[in-house]
Parts: C-alpha cells; structure tokens; sequence
C-alpha cells in the first residue's frame, strides 16, 4: 500500500550522536519513549495535534527543522498531520514491518530520532501524510 512513496533518502548519516544515558536526561520521559524507544502517543493527547499558528516545528531531540505549519493539516487521526516535511533531507524514511505491517518509519536524518510514519493517503500533491508524534517536535511560533 505505500508503494507510492519514494524511500529513497538523500540524507548523510547520523550526525548527532549520544549515548542512551544523555537523551534520557535531555528528553522528558515522553519524549524519551517516542525519540529513542520508536513508542507512540496515545491519539489527541499530543500538545500539537490542533495546534494551528504559523511557525517551524523542529525535533525536540536536536532541533531540526522538520515540518512547516503551512504543509499542517487536520487529519481525524489524533496526531500532528503533514503533506510533506520542511525539507526532505532533514528526514529519513525506512520500512517499517513491526507489528505485523508495513509502515514507513519517519525519522530525523540528524539525531535518528523516532517521528512517525508517513502513509501514502495525504490531502496535498504528494499524497503523503506525515502522521508525527506531537512528543517528537517543538514549536517555534513565527
Ligand atoms: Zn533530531
């Protein structure tokens, strides 16, 4: 089924590395679990999920530049929504064939870090959408 969307990743490898003991004493205990353990928020309790001001959403891990709030849509599905991210060099998509599917992990190309999956049913051009873990991002207004 995600046979449209194109994994090839344009990316160098990690270049933000820590020891698992230094991103647990950075990230929240949330954070920490989505990030580092790939978990998953539980559906409309993220901070993100209607937010709607115009701004960057970065990687609460290493501050990447992720996703813009202008590719941001209200998706039903309980998690911050996007057609597509800021820059897709500043993400990494690997298959995914946990729990017995095949998803599309999202990750940060430069700490590694869990974001979410990407399915290939997005509103936008790319048909993407980017279903991302509020616990993953930060928000800068602009
Ligand atoms: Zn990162």
């Amino acid at each position: 089924m995600n046979k449209n969307i194109d994994t090839q990743n344009q990316t160098d490898p990690t270049r933000v590395e820590k020891t698992e003991a230094e991103w647990r004493e950075q990230l929240t205990p949330a954070q920490y679990d989505v990030l580092r353990g790939k978990g998953t928020e539980r559906p409309f309790t993220g901070a993100y999920v209607h937010e709607k001001r115009d701004g960057t959403y970065r990687c609460a891990g290493c501050g990447a530049q992720l996703f813009s709030s202008s590719t941001k849509f209200e998706s039903g599905t309980g998690w911050p929504s996007f057609t597509e991210p800021a820059d897709r060099a500043n993400v990494e998509l690997v298959d995914d064939y946990s729990f017995g599917m095949h998803r599309i992990e999202v990750n940060c190309a430069a700490c590694g870090g869990h974001l979410g999956h990407v399915f290939p049913d997005g509103p936008g051009a790319t048909r993407e959408r980017y279903c991302i873990n509020s616990c993953s991002l930060e928000f800068d207004e602009s």
